[in-house]
């Protein structure tokens, strides 16, 4: 079976030139033909302003450049239909303020477009008051010299390293590898919580199915604290539970900017039936039964909802069309929205139950879901999607801070659930 799909990777190659602004010849910067095209025509100034993604979870299409405003679009690759991240960096604009003009739809969230002056190390929200449409603006201040712009806080492979790195691997944590990615990728994963003797419950938390849905990951490193901290909770969680977290199950699409969901010619979360084409849904089909050994209690697969929206800026857990198991979703549910002290406040009378909205049999028509697959593996309780918002979430602000707060408020409800209901 075929493991990578084709993509045009020339348009990945050909964004990374140079493009000039002619800042006295506005005219000329105008007439500056498409990037595809031009990869040595463009006119070059002493201070060209440049865009750039060749870096992990870089995307962007660029168009053109006409005096200030920037036109660019998203890179869909192989995504079936219309998707909306991209993450660019904008180099060489000091003093200048630019509009970004996006010329495929509205690709532009809810709090506008998240910005990092680090190297993409923190990022803050830009704010709707920058955004106009399908375009943002942005002063650059005389010392940025390289920024980067992102559909939504990003989180990569490196971002992991550094999380995993402030634990020890030790008695209680430990990375392995899952499987190589089809681009030759080793795949991470982590096994947390009690590892040594009989663990009374294991829990499998994944992320990442659709690659660009960053927000979720810091939630999984706000349940990975809570666990290996030191607090009643933490030492309860080590004695009597180990959590595997698969943290990137498609990482190729992680690290290289892709869209991820809907892609071509399956969705990584509709893997789940017949002979599963990606390495890493093969890895997890054959590892979690095994290891499970009976007591998986709860899979909970991470991910974000649309861009914008009803259901898409709430926290909720995708109902499933097994009765006992949308029993106990809501039993969970009920659970964190009792014990969260996080500035993420979820509402169990927001979980969309199986028949509403876009959670329908037809939604899965193009195969299994993780969720439903879990699910299906003897003795488990509790198997769900959970979305979390890219940036707005009733009303309170999505960032790495709060995403991980979110997590921490799971894994207490999990404690309560697990030492309550099982
Ligand atoms: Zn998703």
């Amino acid at each position: 079976m075929p493991t990578t799909t084709p993509r045009p990777r020339a348009v990945l190659f050909a964004l990374i030139l140079t493009l000039a602004i002619a800042r006295l010849a506005p005219g000329l910067a105008a007439t500056a033909p498409d990037i595809e095209t031009t990869t040595t025509n463009v006119p070059q100034t002493a201070d060209p302003l440049k865009i750039t993604a060749d870096y992990p979870g870089g995307n962007i299409i660029y168009d053109k450049i006409e005096e200030n405003t920037v036109f660019l679009h998203q890179d869909l690759r192989d995504t079936a239909g219309w998707w909306f991240y991209w993450n660019f960096q904008a180099e060489n604009a000091a003093g200048r303020t630019l509009t970004f003009q996006f010329t495929d739809g509205n690709p532009i969230g809810v709090l506008g477009p998240a910005v990092s002056t680090d190297h993409g190390q923190n990022w803050h929200w830009l704010g709707p008051k920058s955004v106009s449409g399908p375009a943002f603006r942005y002063s650059f201040s005389q010392n940025e010299q390289k920024v980067r712009f992102s559909f939504a806080i990003p989180y990569q492979l490196a971002d992991f390293g550094r999380f995993a790195a402030t634990h020890t691997p030790a008695d209680h944590f430990r990375l392995f590898t899952l499987c190589e990615s089809p681009k030759g990728r080793p795949v991470p994963a982590a096994r947390i919580g009690k590892l040594t003797g009989d663990p009374k419950h294991r829990i499998l938390f994944t992320a990442r199915h659709h690659a660009c849905e960053s927000l979720a990951s810091y939630a999984l490193e706000g349940v990975i604290d809570t666990v290996l901290s030191d607090t009643d909770h933490g030492r309860w969680f080590r004695d009597k539970v180990e959590i595997l977290a698969i943290p990137f199950v498609d990482l190729d699409g992680v690290e290289d900017g892709d869209q991820g969901k809907n892609r071509k010619p399956r969705d990584h979360n509709r893997d789940y039936l017949g002979d599963s084409i990606y390495p890493e849904v093969r890895a997890i089909r054959d590892l979690v039964p095994n290891w499970s050994d009976g007591k998986l209690r709860a899979a909970i697969d991470l991910h974000c909802p649309w861009i914008r929206g009803e259901y898409n800026e709430v926290i909720y857990m995708v109902g499933s069309a097994n009765p006992e198991i949308w029993k106990q979703q809501c039993v969970l549910g009920e659970i964190l929205e009792k014990v969260q002290t996080g500035p993420l406040t979820y509402r169990a009378s927001d979980n969309l139950p199986f028949g509403k909205a876009w959670n329908t049999g037809a939604n899965y028509a193009s195969g299994k879901s993780c969720s439903r697959w879990a699910g299906e593996l003897p003795g488990i309780a509790l198997s769900t999607g959970l979305e979390i918002p890219y940036a707005n979430a009733n009303n309170k602000t999505v960032t790495a801070e709060t995403a991980r707060a979110f997590g921490r408020d799971l894994a207490l409800a999990l404690y309560h659930y697990l030492k309550e209901k099982m």
